[in-house]
């Protein structure tokens, strides 16, 4: 079967929103690209002594509101398609939190599952001396994605300051962020992505008197954004009926605990072999009634393949692409509502700026004062993507794509292009 171009829908997506908005035409050919693309080849020594080569990226789309951002993704999968596409994202993402940075993404094509902890950390900082001043504190900063955690933001820490000045190392530890507390992280950085889906969805149920405390859900991936957001939400009342990852899927008309789950995961490595649910097939998972899905896993998983199965009242995009424009179109003709993920997931970019404000201040800030910032930055943007598209009576997608659009549109007009 042919690859669904995670980019051409990222253009299609970009193309919709401006032309209604009606966006100048030459600013729409710079934001229509990817200002550097870096594809770096690198050799590893393995355990055994072998030299295993492997192919890095770092695609960074544009920085003319601030430094490039964006995170790192270990898996299979990443090419140079998907990581234009989640730089392009990051862009978008970072202009509608109103915060002040560009967009970037890289990754590393590998399946983690295949590597001893030290091949990762030789592989991690090999590729982070590779990328040498591609990345750095004001210019280009890295944070995790996919199979990527603090533990990898610690080593690409580490390698970078080793690569500085002793007199200069205390400056740069803002080059990554997503870091263990210890090592310059911030608190609430682990949840934020999942908490920030929540508050947005909180914002969400305020305006259409949807009682939280009596919703069913679905998961569809249980790492970081997944898992966090099921746990956020057990407070709540909200039911999660079934969930899958790359090991399998799970449902339990009943209820799934979120955090016993979750403890599970952290031993086995996947929700295959739970005992609280059943397992149930990819089809059944995705035609599971509820009146939540949550896609945080990969992206292309509502498509004209799989949007007609949906049997949900709203998707909250938990993941960056998740729908592509035919599973748009087609929840759209259906009737189900859509947060689209620029708005959604944007909790984890925020806090990241939350950390990496405080390595430049040399501060540390309290966990209710994170949560509390992150909660007027998650609402505030809801508020500008829900009266954008009031305004132009649009999807909801298209509206996040236009307030991102504008922003960006004022700055180069009032910058101009040089020379
Ligand atoms: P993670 O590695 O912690 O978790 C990924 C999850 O996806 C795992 O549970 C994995 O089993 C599951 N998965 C992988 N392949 C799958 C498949 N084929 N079918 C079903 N499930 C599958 O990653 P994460 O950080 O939680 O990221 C998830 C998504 O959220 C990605 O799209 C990522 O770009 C996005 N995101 C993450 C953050 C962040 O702060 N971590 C921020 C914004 C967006």
């Amino acid at each position: 079967m042919e690859k669904l171009s995670v980019y051409n829908n990222v253009i299609a997506q970009f193309n919709k929103a401006a032309d209604k908005m009606d966006l100048d035409t030459e600013i729409r050919k710079i934001l229509g690209c990817t200002m550097n693309e870096i594809i770096i080849h690198f050799p590893v020594i393995m355990d055994d002594g072998h030299i295993q080569m492997f192919t890095g990226y770092r695609v960074q789309h544009n920085n003319v509101l601030g430094p490039f951002k964006g995170g790192l993704r270990y898996h299979p999968s990443v090419e140079i398609d998907e990581v234009r596409a989640l730089a392009t994202w990051m862009t978008w993402k970072s202009a509608i939190a109103g915060i002040p940075y560009g967009g970037a993404k890289g990754g590393i094509q590998l399946n983690p599952a295949d590597y001893s902890k030290s091949e990762l950390e030789r592989i991690t900082r090999r590729f982070t001396f590779a990328l040498g001043s591609n990345i750095g504190p004001e210019y280009d900063i890295p944070a995790p994605d996919v199979n990527t955690n603090a533990q990898i933001m610690a080593w690409i820490l580490d390698t970078y300051l080793s690569m500085m000045s002793p007199a200069e190392q205390n400056r740069c530890v803002h080059v990554v962020t997503g870091k263990p507390i210890e090592s310059g992280g911030s608190l609430g950085r682990d949840k934020a992505t999942g908490q920030g889906l929540v508050f947005v969805l909180e914002a969400w149920a305020a305006d259409n008197a949807f009682d939280l405390g009596r919703a069913t859900y679905l998961v569809q991936g249980y790492g970081n954004v997944g898992s966090w957001t099921a746990r956020l939400l057990k407070p709540h009342g909200a039911k999660l009926l079934a969930v899958e990852d790359h090991t399998g899927a799970l449902a339990n008309p009943a209820g799934i605990d979120a955090n016993d789950l979750h403890a599970y995961v952290q031993i086995h490595k996947g929700i295959a072999g739970y005992s609280g649910a059943k397992p149930i097939t990819h089809r059944e998972f995705m035609s599971t009634k509820a009146d939540l899905f949550i896609p945080a896993a990969l992206e292309n998983q509502i498509t004209a393949d799989s949007a007609p199965w949906l049997q949900v009242k709203l998707v909250v995009e938990g993941a960056n692409g998740p729908t592509n424009v035919a599973g748009d179109a087609i929840l759209q003709e259906r009737g189900i509502a859509l947060l689209p993920d620029v708005l959604c997931n944007a909790g984890g970019v925020i806090v990241s700026y939350f950390e990496w404000l405080q390595n430049k201040r040399s501060e540390f800030w309290e966990l209710e004062e994170v949560d509390a910032k992150l909660h007027r930055k998650m609402v505030g943007a809801y508020r500008r993507v829900r009266d954008t598209a009031a305004q132009f009576g649009t999807d909801w997608r298209t509206a996040a794509y236009i307030v991102a659009l504008t922003r960006l549109e004022k700055v180069y007009k009032e910058r101009g292009i040089f020379p």
